[in-house]
C-alpha cells in the first residue's frame, strides 16, 4: 500500500516511542502517532511522511487500551512537561517495564537476565521538588509558567501536579510581589527587560526552600522591598539568590550567581545523609525515588566494610557517601568542578573521611587510579544519558573488580553497555528499573553485574 500525506488508515498500535508516541505499522512501514496508546485500534491521518517512517494525527479510537485515563492535568496538552497522562499510572510501570525488556534483548541480547517490575510511588503526583519557571507577560501583568509547545511565549501556570505544591505556592508569592514593585519579564525577541526566570527548590525533609531569580541585569527595580516582602510571606525561606544571565540565549542559567539574602545553601537529607543544596548543584529532583534507587544500588554493590569502591559520574557525591558507609574506601569521580566541590561539603558536613573526589573525565581518571594501583572491588557507574566512554568499559573489564552496579537514565545505552561487558567477562544477573519521573518518558534502572 503506498502511503500518501493527509491519507487516514486504520491501524493497530504496538509500542510506545521514548517521547511517548504511539507506534503503529502499514506493511511494515512505522508511524508515530501522539497520544495513541499500546493495543489500540486507531484511525490516524499522515501528516508527514520520512523515508523509513512517518507521523500521523490520531483521528479515532476504535478499540481503547485498558489503560487509557482522562489526563488528571488541565493543562497536559499544550505543556508537554509530562507525556504519559493519558495513560494509568499502572499502565505506565508497565510500558517502562517493557521498554527495558526490549532494548535488553534487542540491544543487549540479554535473554536471561531477571528484569524486576519497576518500583513506583504510591502517590505518584506533587513529587518535584525543583520548580524552574520562564517569566513573561501579559496585558502588563507577569505570567509565570511553561513554554506552549514548538513556541516561545509562556503560558501560566497556576499549579503543575508533579510539583511538590510549596513550589507553585512559591512561584506565586514571587510573581505577585516581583509585580507589585514593577519588575519587567525579560523579552527573549527583543532582548530586554529582567526577570528572565524564577526557580524554587525544596528540601522535602528540611523544608527549606531556596527562592533564585534569573535576570538579565544585576539590578532589581525595589530589590530591598521585594526581598523584605518574600521573606515575610513565605515561611521557611533560607535563601533568596540572584544568577544574572546578560546572553540572547535561551540557555537558562548565566555564570555569575549571588546571595540576595540568607544563606547560599540549603540543606535537604536522603536517608542518614545530608546535602548542602546550591542555586546550580545537581540534586535529584524527585527525593522519595532517590531513597529508593540508592537503596538498590547498595543492596546491588553488596558490600561488607573491606572493599574498595569507585563512584563514577558521581556529580555532588550522593552514592559515593551512601557507600561510604558500607565501605573501606569509596573514590569518586565526575567532571563538573562545582559538582566535586559540592561533593567534598558534603563528606564533610556527614563526617565521612574515607572517601576521595576527583574532577575529571571518568574514562581518564580510572585508568590513571588503577596506574596509580588502586584496585576497586566494586565499581559504581551513573553516567548520562549517553552511556559509559568505551574506554572507560574497557577499564572496567581489564580491572576485573568483583560487581558492577550500573544506574542508568536510559535503557538503551544501558543495554549497549552491558553487552559490551558481557563480551568482556562480565556477566548481569538482574535489573531493577525505578520510576523516578511518573507520567514522563523518562525510565531510570539499576544493572547488577558480577565477574564471571
Ligand atoms: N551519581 C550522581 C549524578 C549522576 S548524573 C547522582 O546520583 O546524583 C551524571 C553525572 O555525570 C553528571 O554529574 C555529569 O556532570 C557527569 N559526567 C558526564 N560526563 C562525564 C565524564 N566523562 N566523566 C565523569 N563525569 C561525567
Amino acid at each position: 500500500m503506498t502511503l500518501e500525506k493527509n491519507q487516514t488508515v486504520e491501524l493497530t498500535i504496538e509500542d510506545l516511542t521514548h517521547d511517548g508516541a504511539g507506534v503503529g505499522k502499514i506493511d511494515g512501514f512505522p508511524l508515530f502517532i501522539k497520544g495513541a496508546l499500546p493495543g489500540e485500534r486507531i484511525d490516524a491521518k499522515i501528516i508527514k511522511l520520512k523515508k523509513n517512517y512517518g507521523f500521523a494525527r490520531l483521528v479515532r479510537v476504535y478499540v481503547e487500551s485498558k489503560h487509557r485515563v482522562e489526563a488528571p492535568c488541565p493543562i497536559y496538552k499544550q505543556c508537554g512537561g509530562c507525556q504519559l497522562q493519558h495513560l494509568s499510572y499502572e499502565g505506565q510501570l508497565e510500558a517502562k517495564y517493557n521498554q527495558v525488556e526490549s532494548v535488553l534483548q534487542r540491544i543487549g541480547h540479554l535473554d536471561n537476565v531477571k528484569i524486576h517490575p519497576v518500583l513506583g510511588m504510591n502517590d505518584p503526583w506533587n513529587y518535584r521538588n525543583k520548580a524552574q519557571v520562564p517569566v513573561g507577560e501579559e496585558e502588563g501583568g507577569l505570567v509565570a509558567g511553561f513554554y506552549q509547545q514548538r513556541s516561545h511565549s509562556i503560558v501560566n501556570m497556576d499549579e503543575c501536579m508533579i510539583q511538590q505544591e510549596v513550589n507553585d505556592q512559591v512561584v506565586q508569592t514571587v510573581k505577585r510581589i516581583a509585580e507589585k514593585y514593577g519588575v519587567r519579564a525579560y523579552d527573549e525577541q527583543k532582548h530586554r527587560g529582567t526577570l528572565r526566570h524564577i526557580m524554587v527548590r525544596y528540601g522535602q525533609v528540611s523544608k527549606e526552600v531556596m527562592v533564585v531569580f534569573v535576570t538579565k541585569q544585576s539590578e532589581i527595580p525595589h530589590r530591598e522591598e521585594i526581598i523584605e516582602e518574600i521573606v515575610a510571606e513565605i515561611p521557611n525561606v533560607k535563601s533568596i539568590v540572584q544568577n544574572i544571565n546578560p546572553k540572547k540565549t535561551n540557555v537558562v542559567f548565566g555564570d555569575k550567581t549571588t546571595v540576595l539574602w540568607g544563606e547560599e545553601y540549603i540543606y535537604d537529607s536522603i536517608g542518614d545523609i545530608k546535602f548542602a543544596i546550591s542555586a546550580r548543584s545537581f540534586y535529584q529532583v524527585n527525593p522519595e525515588q532517590t531513597k529508593v534507587l540508592y537503596d538498590k544500588a547498595l543492596e546491588y554493590a553488596d558490600l561488607n566494610g573491606s572493599e574498595t569502591v569507585i563512584d563514577a559520574y558521581c556529580g555532588i557525591g550522593t552514592i559515593s557517601l551512601f557507600l561510604a558507609q558500607k565501605a573501606k574506601r569509596v573514590y569518586g569521580v565526575e567532571i563538573v568542578p562545582e559538582a566535586i566541590d559540592d561533593a567534598k561539603r558534603n563528606a564533610k558536613l556527614n563526617g565521612v573521611e574515607n572517601v576521595d573526589f576527583a574532577v575529571g573525565e571518568a574514562e581518564k581518571v580510572i585508568p590513571w587510579w588503577k596506574a596509580q594501583g588502586i584496585e576497586a572491588d566494586v565499581i559504581v557507574v551513573d553516567p548520562p544519558r549517553k552511556g559509559c566512554d568505551e574506554t572507560l568499559l574497557q577499564t572496567i573489564i581489564e580491572m576485573k573488580p568483583k560487581r558492577v552496579v550500573y544506574v542508568s537514565c536510559n535503557p538503551a545505552t544501558l543495554a549497549r553497555d552491558l553487552k559490551i561487558l558481557e563480551e568482556g567477562g562480565f556477566e548481569t544477573k538482574e535489573v531493577q528499573p525505578v520510576d523516578m519521573f511518573p507520567h514522563t518518558t523518562h525510565c531510570e534502572a539499576v544493572a547488577r553485574i558480577e565477574l564471571k
